[in-house]
């Protein structure tokens, strides 16, 4: 899981779920457009009026217009929010669930994450909150597209947030992908990789072990087997091969840069030794 960097301010939130203009700024009853054609705000006012999100799709498509979708996905550079898994068929996420007790966030940019179909099905409508509860407030609609923070503060929730929580350094790996819960200390990431999205499964596991470790060990193998009699050539094209991998685990493009950085600075020396000592 991997910090996202993403813009609250209104002329970077979709156009498809911006509330109206004279919306942003009252602290009064809303206003509901009476023409024929409805907008995601009158779904908005609709959802927070039933206290619930209905199952029509009229309602359930105002949080995946084009616009919207794209955004999310260049920000989140096609990867799970929560594995970092490249993910061509992905889902839009409500890190709140809007059938979980928030309907009235289903439309709130900050609310809002890409999540692959796997980590989405896993977390379900599960949040668990270590404070109070959250509950709509009519003064609270001018800023409904970056009330996370200020909810975070009294609900505590369990369950991270890729955009505004970072946790890099608590992850605990071994060198086969596994993630070690009962080593890390942040009890949040406890609940969200062992309970909440399952970061844990077998096959994201293996998958992390496959693109990282396994692919490294191999283009090391492949360069000793070329230069075997070429003891200089051989550490220099390593070297490269060393600087390109710590080069990847910087780019935000790539899958499972987590795990690639913990690999760096906890496995890196151990796998090239153990390498070079298979070969010769
Ligand atoms: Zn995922």
């Amino acid at each position: 899981m991997r910090k996202i960097t993403k813009s609250l301010q209104i002329e970077d939130i979709p156009m498809s779920i911006q509330l109206p203009q004279n919306e942003r700024n009252r602290q009064n009853r809303p206003t509901r457009n009476e023409g024929k054609r409805q907008t995601t705000h009158d779904r908005r006012l609709e959802v927070i009026d039933l206290q619930r999100f209905p199952e029509e799709k009229t309602f359930s498509e105002r949080y995946k217009q084009d616009d919207l979708k794209e955004k999310l996905k260049k920000l989140y550079h096609n990867k799970c929010g929560y594995c970092e898994q490249y993910s061509e068929s992905w889902h839009v996420e409500h890190y709140r669930p809007k059938n979980g007790g928030y309907a009235w966030l289903a439309y709130s940019w900050d609310n809002l994450l890409y999540c692959c179909p796997t980590c989405n099905e896993h977390k379900g409508s599960q949040f668990e909150i270590r404070g109070e509860k959250a509950f709509y407030i009519a003064s609270d609609l001018p800023s409904i597209h970056a009330l996370g923070q200020k909810y975070n503060a009294h609900e505590k929730p369990l369950l991270l947030h890729p955009e505004y929580d970072l946790v890099e350094d608590d992850f605990v790996f071994d060198e086969n992908g596994q993630i070690l819960t009962e080593q890390i200390t942040n009890e949040r990431l406890i609940y969200t990789v062992s309970e909440a999205c399952k970061l844990d499964r077998k096959d994201l596991t293996d998958r992390r072990k496959e693109i990282v470790v396994d692919k490294l060990v191999q283009d090391i193998n492949a360069v000793i087997l070329k230069n075997k009699n070429n003891q200089e050539v051989m550490q220099t094209k390593i070297q490269g091969l060393i600087e390109v991998f710590i080069a990847t685990s910087h780019r935000e493009t790539e899958e499972f840069t987590v795990f690639r950085k913990y690999v760096i600075t906890h496995f890196l020396q151990k796998i090239l030794l153990k390498t070079l000592s298979e070969i010769s």
